[in-house]
């Protein structure tokens, strides 16, 4: 296991931030951390990374106990904190250099870790003359100088325009070709286009972590169908596996099932038997974001 977190809690003064949270995480998998602000992701985060201790639970980095070595874990850990702190008055290269000195990283790791995160041409300039993106990139850069393989990214998109957040969520990806990858966002589609696995919290207690792939595949279907005539609700309520149904408009109803198995073919032999025809007939996916609000609500 690349981060396993055993039943942390964390209280600021008498409030708690975090209760009991337990997860973790394989070598190379990008967990997308999600919640609503002030649900717990950064202190967290802060907690993954040595900065700040929890009261209770334990937490280990790559088999290091992190409570235990912060030290020692800090060397598998590269971190981008919320709103990247950075010298903006140096230097691109001049940056990286000072970050590598502080941390021991031998001088080829530089030219390395700006090629990595494309900023070859922007090297020779001034932090601050650099775009939003940019200054994520070098942010990046200086998280990967170590050669960590966990890296821990505190909301690395917000404030992204369009064109940065796609730049950015591909850099993401990459890194995460030969690292574990936690990191926090607001946004549901960069989950769904970047992460393997999917923690949700809210108000510090732990809601969903799963794959992916089994969290848009919870059973639930739900199907828009239009019948050529009006069909009566207790004819709907013979079909197998139905939770509920809304009428639409006069013909059209969207039905919700509970089950693994593909619903279509079933409603098609449903209407037949019942002399209905179907005019048009459609799944839908239920997305990520619907299923945040479902369960943060
Ligand atoms: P998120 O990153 O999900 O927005 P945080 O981890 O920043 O959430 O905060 C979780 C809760 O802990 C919030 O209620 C926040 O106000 C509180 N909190 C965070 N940091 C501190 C601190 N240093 N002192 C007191 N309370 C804090």
């Amino acid at each position: 296991m690349s981060i396993k977190v055993k039943s942390v809690s964390k209280f600021y003064k008498n409030q708690q931030a975090l209760k009991a949270i337990s997860f973790s995480a394989d070598k190379g998998q990008i967990i997308g951390f999600l919640g609503p602000n002030g649900a717990g992701k950064s202190t967290m985060m802060k907690i993954l990374t040595g900065f700040i201790k929890p009261n209770e639970g334990q937490v280990f980095v790559d088999e290091i106990d992190v409570l235990q070595n912060p030290l020692e874990a800090q060397k598998t850990i590269g971190y981008l904190p919320e709103h990247n702190p950075l010298y903006t008055d140096m230097y691109v290269r001049e940056y990286l250099q000072f970050q590598a000195s502080i941390f021991k990283v031998a001088k080829n790791q530089i030219e390395l870790c700006i090629d990595k995160v494309g900023l070859n041409a922007e090297a020779h300039k001034k932090i601050n003359q650099l775009s939003k993106g940019y200054q994520q990139r070098v942010g990046l850069a200086a998280a990967i100088l170590h050669n960590p393989t966990v890296l821990i990214l505190d909301e690395p998109t917000t404030g992204l325009d369009p064109n940065q957040l796609v730049e950015i969520r591909e850099l993401i990806k990459e890194l995460g070709k030969d690292k574990t990858v936690l990191f926090s966002t607001h946004i549901m589609q960069e989950v769904e286009a970047v992460c393997d696995r999917v923690i949700i919290i809210k108000k510090g207690t732990l809601l969903v972590y799963e794959k992916l792939t089994e969290l848009k595949n919870n059973n639930q279907q739900t199907i828009k169908v239009t019948f050529n005539v009006k069909v009566k609700e207790q004819v709907l309520g013979k079909l197998a596996n139905v939770v509920s149904f809304k009428n639409t408009d006069n013909n059209s109803w969207y039905i919700n099932f509970e089950t693994e198995k593909d619903m279509r073919p079933i409603v098609f032999d449903f209407a037949q038997e019942n002399g209905i025809k179907i005019l048009s007939l459609n799944t839908q996916n239920k997305n990520l974001e619907t299923l945040f609000r479902e369960v943060t609500k």
